[in-house]
C-alpha cells in the first residue's frame, strides 16, 4: 500500500519510515508526489481539524490514501495557550526562539508549569474514510531554555522522568516517548491490524 504523507520535512518523513518499517506500504511524501502542502492553510480551531485539512487536501490531489499531522503545546495556566496556535504563536513569521520568549513572558513566574504537547494524525483510507490517532507527553515549561538539540520549543519544555528538557535529550531517546512517536505508534498498530486482516480476507 502507497501512502502519501502531508509534509515535506525530511526529518518527519524519516520518522514516519522507522516506525512503519516491516509493514508493506510504501511512504510518499507530498513533495514527491508535486503536492504543495504550503497552499493549505490551517484554518481550523482544532488539531482535529487542521490535521484532517491536510490529509484531506492532499487526498484529493493524489488519489492515495493520506496521513497528515498536527501538534500543540498546550500550557495549562495560560488556559491552553499556545495550542492551535503553537507554530505561530508570536506571530505568521516568529522562529522557534520569539515563540518560546512569548510563553516564557506570558507564563511568568506562574507556579503552575504544567504542559503537554498533543499530537493528532489523521488518516484518510483508500475509501476517503477519516481516522484520527492522538499521542500525548506532560511535562512542565522550564523557567529559561536548556539544551541545544531537537527543535521547535524543546529547550523550555522539561520532562521530569528524565530530569532533562526535550533539547538536552538524544534524539533517539525523545522520538521514543514523544507526542508524535505515540500518535504514529497507534496508527502502526491500526495499519498492522488493517493489513493482517485484508490478507485473511483475500485467502
Ligand atoms: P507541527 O504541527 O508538527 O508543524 O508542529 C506545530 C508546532 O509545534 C511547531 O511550531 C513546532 O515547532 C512545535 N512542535 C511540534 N513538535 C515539537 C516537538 O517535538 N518539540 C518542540 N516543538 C514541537
Amino acid at each position: 500500500m502507497k501512502i502519501a504523507i502531508a509534509s515535506s520535512n525530511p526529518h518527519k518523513i524519516q520518522e514516519i519510515k522507522d516506525i512503519l518499517h516491516g509493514l508493506p506500504v510504501e511512504i510518499i511524501s507530498a513533495s514527491a508526489l508535486g503536492v504543495d502542502m504550503s497552499r493549505v492553510e490551517e484554518t481550523g480551531s482544532t488539531l482535529e481539524e487542521n490535521a484532517i485539512l491536510k490529509a484531506r487536501f492532499l487526498h484529493e490531489k493524489t488519489g492515495l490514501p493520506s496521513l497528515a499531522d498536527d501538534t500543540g503545546l498546550f500550557v495549562e495556566a495560560l488556559g491552553g495557550a499556545p495550542g492551535v496556535k503553537t507554530a505561530r504563536y508570536a506571530g505568521e513569521k516568529a522562529g522557534p526562539k520569539e515563540n518560546m520568549e512569548k510563553l516564557l513572558r506570558n507564563l511568568g513566574n506562574a507556579e503552575n508549569r504544567r504542559a503537554h504537547f498533543r499530537t493528532v494524525i489523521a488518516f484518510i483510507d483508500e475509501r476517503g474514510k477519516v481516522h484520527l490517532f492522538e499521542g500525548r507527553v506532560e511535562g512542565q515549561i522550564a523557567t529559561q531554555p536548556a539544551g541545544d538539540k531537537g527543535f521547535g520549543y524543546d529547550p523550555v519544555f522539561y520532562y521530569p522522568p528524565a530530569g532533562k528538557t526535550f533539547a538536552q535529550m538524544d534524539e533517539k531517546q525523545k522520538n521514543r516517548i514523544s507526542h508524535r512517536y505515540r500518535a504514529l505508534e497507534k496508527f502502526r498498530r491500526f495499519l498492522w491490524n488493517r493489513l493482517s486482516s485484508s490478507t485473511e480476507t483475500e485467502h
